[in-house]
């Protein structure tokens, strides 16, 4: 079944036209490279300037988070339940470095478990490690370097609040996504999750760890699960978020990028994932968390070859809030199981995010400037009707 992708989105219709302006400036600003590196470096020492912070409220933070609090958070997913869209309450601190933040991260993320388990269209909670772990442990445990007596405690906590967030998931009926991150804090991430869903998974797929298709190691890891871990093996497929900060952080120290060269050979690896992960399904369950339509329509294709049903409980679709509703909307439209993540917390907090999301759209001019198509398309649209 093919699907028209074109459609303006009811998410876009729904702007009031001073948001749907402030959306193209957004757009069309993103699209500066040298904009976005100036705003990664300036941003974190300017939020005391007056007027800063409301202009990022009002513009990128708008866009692409669901407000400061949980609470802030519901209008959009009701919404989306309207649209048959479930959706995932993403607490985007992930910059902990002391236990007291640590312990307000898994507080924040308890607090979102609960309240997935009030909500009908709330299957999965999730989890980004460096927000109950600082980095630079993280970083040893990756590297198989010795930990000193409180590093060991501190590891120890680390995995106790993540097992506490594991459980109240299972607890509640829902599933848990584990965020992976860059590579040298991901084998400490991956180890975590693997302990997780062992725990987590001998009967039901609960726990689901990332794998980014941007590493070239990355389908041997998947094979690697398939073949030797003894209990369900639980996905979110990603193509990765942190490619550039992995190719300039290697050239720096002089070691070779962990990354496939050149976006084809990521897009290639990415959809032989679909492919492998389809081919295993029963042991494996999967969530395409995507914004490429090339992928999506493979794998629509991929479950149609092998039978699987378009509502399937163990394959799913997810995109990010403020990004490609298009594919979301029309996915749920026809009836696939697809959900949105959407970030919340305090604007200083999810400032690494929204400087993530703004270097994607900077980076991805063919697949972002379909996103601005569709805005300027909807502009149009109310010019021509006076809306
Ligand atoms: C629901 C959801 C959850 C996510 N969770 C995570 C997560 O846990 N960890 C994480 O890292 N990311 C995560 N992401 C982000 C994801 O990894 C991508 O950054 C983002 O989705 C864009 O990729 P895409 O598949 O949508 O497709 P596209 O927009 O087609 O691809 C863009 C991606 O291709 C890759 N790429 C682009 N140019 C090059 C190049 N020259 N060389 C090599 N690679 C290149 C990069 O990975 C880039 O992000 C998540 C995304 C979604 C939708």
């Amino acid at each position: 079944m093919s699907i028209d992708f074109s459609h303006i989105p009811s998410s876009i219709k729904e702007k009031s036209n001073s948001e749907l302006t402030t959306s193209i400036f957004l757009f069309r600003a993103v699209r500066y490279k040298w904009l976005i590196r100036f705003g990664q470096v300036a941003l974190p020492y300017a939020l005391w300037i007056p007027g800063v912070k409301y202009l990022l409220r009002k513009t990128i933070f708008n866009h692409f988070c669901g407000g400061e609090t949980l609470d802030d958070t519901k209008k959009v997913i009701q919404n989306l339940a309207a649209h048959h869209v479930n959706a995932i309450s993403d607490y985007s601190a992930e910059q902990a470095g002391t236990k007291e933040q640590q312990e307000e991260t898994r507080k924040n993320i308890l607090q979102s478990i609960k309240f997935a388990g009030q909500q009908k269209n709330v299957p999965f909670a999730c989890v980004k490690i460096t927000g109950i772990c600082a980095r630079p442990l993280l970083e040893k445990i990756s590297k198989k370097e010795p930990l000193n007596e409180s590093e060991q405690q501190a590891r120890k906590e680390f995995l106790e609040r993540l097992d506490a967030l594991c459980g109240a998931a299972a607890e509640q009926g829902k599933k848990m996504f584990i965020d992976t991150e860059e590579s040298w804090i991901n084998p400490a991430i991956n180890e975590a999750a693997e302990m997780m869903m062992a725990k987590y998974n001998r009967e039901k797929h609960v726990v689901y760890t990332t794998i980014q298709f941007y590493a070239a190691d990355s389908l041997a890891y998947l094979q690697r699960l398939i073949d030797t871990v003894p209990y369900k093996v639980a996905l979110k497929l990603v193509r990765g978020a942190y490619h550039e900060q992995e190719n300039e952080r290697a050239a720096k120290m002089g070691y070779p990028t962990p990354i496939l060269p050149n976006k084809e050979a990521v897009d290639n690896n990415y959809n032989e994932g679909l492919r492998v992960c389809i081919r295993n399904l029963g042991k494996v369950s999967f969530c395409a968390a995507t914004h490429n339509t090339g992928s999506i329509e493979w794998l629509m294709q991929l479950m149609k070859e092998y039978h699987v049903e378009s509502n399937s409980d163990i394959v799913s679709f997810s995109q990010l809030y403020g990004m490609r509703d298009n594919l979301t909307y029309e996915l749920a439209g026809n009836g696939y199981n697809v959900s949105k993540y959407i970030p919340y917390g305090p604007l200083k907090e999810t400032l690494p995010y929204l400087i993530r999301r703004a270097q994607e759209n900077a980076g991805i001019s063919a697949q972002m400037s379909d996103e601005l198509k569709l805005l300027l398309k909807e502009k149009q649209r109310r010019k021509r009707s006076d809306v």
